[in-house]
C-alpha cells in the first residue's frame, strides 16, 4: 500500500466510498465531486502512482480495468449514448491524488478540447 495513500485506504475498505464495483485487482466507485451525471473512478487495487508506472505485467490489469468500464457502461445504460474515460498524468494532466486512476464520465455531452 502506497504510504498515507487515499485510494490505497478506499481500496482496503479504511476509508468508506460509494463502491459501484470491486474484484481482487479493480475497484470501482462513484466521484465524490462528479463532473457529469455518471463519474466514476476505476482503480487498480495495487498502489501505480502513474500511467508512467505501468509494466509490461500490467497488462492484463490494464484490460481488466477498461472491461470493468465497458460492464458499467452497458450496466448504467449509457453505452450506446457515449461516455468518456479520462486519465489525468502528473502535474500538467491535472493529476491530484498519486494512484492511478481512470475517470468514466457520461451522461451528458463531453467538450473537446478538454480544460
Ligand atoms: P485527479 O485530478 O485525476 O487526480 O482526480 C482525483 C479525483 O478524485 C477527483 O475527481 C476528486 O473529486 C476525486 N476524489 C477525491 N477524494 C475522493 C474520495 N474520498 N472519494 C471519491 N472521490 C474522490
Ligand atoms: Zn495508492
Amino acid at each position: 500500500m502506497g504510504r498515507d495513500c487515499l485510494f490505497c485506504k478506499i481500496a482496503a475498505g479504511e476509508i468508506p466510498c460509494q463502491k459501484v464495483f470491486e474484484d481482487e485487482w479493480v475497484v470501482a466507485f462513484k466521484d465524490i465531486e462528479p463532473q457529469a451525471p455518471h463519474h466514476i473512478l476505476l482503480i487498480p487495487r495495487r498502489h501505480i502512482p502513474t500511467t508512467l508506472d505501468l509494466a509490461a505485467s500490467d497488462q492484463a490489469l490494464l484490460g481488466r480495468l477498461f472491461q470493468t468500464a465497458n460492464q458499467l457502461a452497458r450496466q448504467l445504460g449509457f453505452a450506446d449514448e457515449g461516455f468518456r474515460i479520462v486519465n489525468n498524468c502528473n502535474d500538467f494532466g491535472g493529476q491530484v491524488i498519486g494512484h492511478l486512476h481512470f475517470h468514466l464520465l457520461a451522461g451528458r455531452r463531453m467538450g473537446w478540447p478538454p480544460g
